[in-house]
């Protein structure tokens, strides 16, 4: 079997500057991906401890560096998934703690359940283990001040002004991270993490926790996807890209498929990484950047900060 990992560090616009450290980031996380694959290692340990060092870079909006929301602090999503047994943990809404991936893995591995969400979610997490830790960084804070202050300008009498602000703007979102991967034997996994979206309401869950939407594996294909959650949670992206793949498409088809479908429909912001059980790693976007990085056999880490 082929293995091979892909990663990205979210769709939008990065700030000038900020493009060489993103893309830097992926590369370092894949290679920490690649060592546990290339060491005979499972799939899930090599998308956890991608994500991992992303969620603790604090340039990308996952972990430690995730965006505020309305009231001022961090409610985090997360999901983790692996093919066999379709096996699948996920958090929403978590507070307060630094790898948000790692308590959705245990809620796959020591709960019934495939999601916990808010309270639960980190009462579950303090029980686990994980201790309190403030994923709010100084440049997080300052820009969400920033934000507040303008928020007539930012949202406007309605929520349609602050889906054109995403649209114009959309480095001000961005920043959430994923990792799918193939080891050795043919598993796949995906693992996908963020703080969702600059200013959401209180409660709000985007695509990245909910299995199908922004992150999915099944025999063929692991998936996360990146951008505006509501569109992708109406397209169930990554479980659509599977679906194409069981139905005869190969993967890059089936993720430009998937793209232009939700090009179509919503004229989404939105981009998606996959990797198939031979081993073919796919990046596409729909917005200027997504810093991504991959690799495949024992070819070496390519990372870059659009296709
Ligand atoms: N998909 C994430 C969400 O909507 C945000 C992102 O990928 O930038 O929560």
């Amino acid at each position: 079997m082929t293995i091979a990992l892909i990663a990205h560090g979210g769709a939008g616009k990065w700030r000038p500057g900020s493009d060489e450290d993103a893309v830097r980031g992926l590369q370092v996380a894949v290679e920490t991906g690649r060592a546990i694959l290339a060491g005979g290692g499972r799939a899930i340990d090599a998308v956890c401890a991608t994500v991992v060092a992303l969620e603790d870079n604090p340039i990308y909006n996952a972990g430690t560096g995730a965006v505020l929301n309305f009231d001022g602090y961090c409610e985090l999503d997360a999901c983790v998934m692996e093919s066999a047994g379709a096996r699948v943990g996920a958090v929403s809404g978590l507070q307060r703690v630094r790898n948000p991936i790692l308590v959705a893995r245990r809620v796959m591995e020591d709960t019934d359940h495939v999601m916990l969400t808010g309270d639960g979610a980190q009462r579950f997490a303090r029980v686990m283990g994980f201790p309190d830790h403030d994923p709010v960084t100084p440049e997080r804070r300052a820009d969400w001040f920033d934000k507040r202050n303008r928020m007539d300008e930012v949202l406007g009498e309605h929520a349609h002004k602050m889906r054109r602000f995403l649209k114009e703007h959309p480095e001000y979102a961005g920043g959430t991270v994923g990792a799918a991967a193939v080891d050795a034997s043919g598993v796949l996994a995906a693992a996908t993490s963020t703080g969702g979206v600059t200013l959401k309401m209180v409660g709000r869950v985007g695509d990245s926790p909910v299995p199908g939407a922004g992150n999915y594996a099944s025999a063929r294909v692991a998936a996360s996807a990146t951008g505006t959650g509501e569109f992708v949670l109406r397209s169930l992206a990554t479980r659509a890209i599977s679906e194409r793949v069981e139905n005869g498409a190969s993967l890059a088809q089936a993720v430009a498929d998937v793209l232009g479908r939700m090009g179509e429909d919503f004229d989404a912001d939105v981009g998606l990484i996959a990797v198939d059980d031979r081993g073919v790693p796919v990046a596409m976007h729909r917005t200027r950047d997504m810093p991504h990085a991959y690799f495949t056999g024992d070819g070496a880490v390519v990372s870059r900060m659009r296709v």
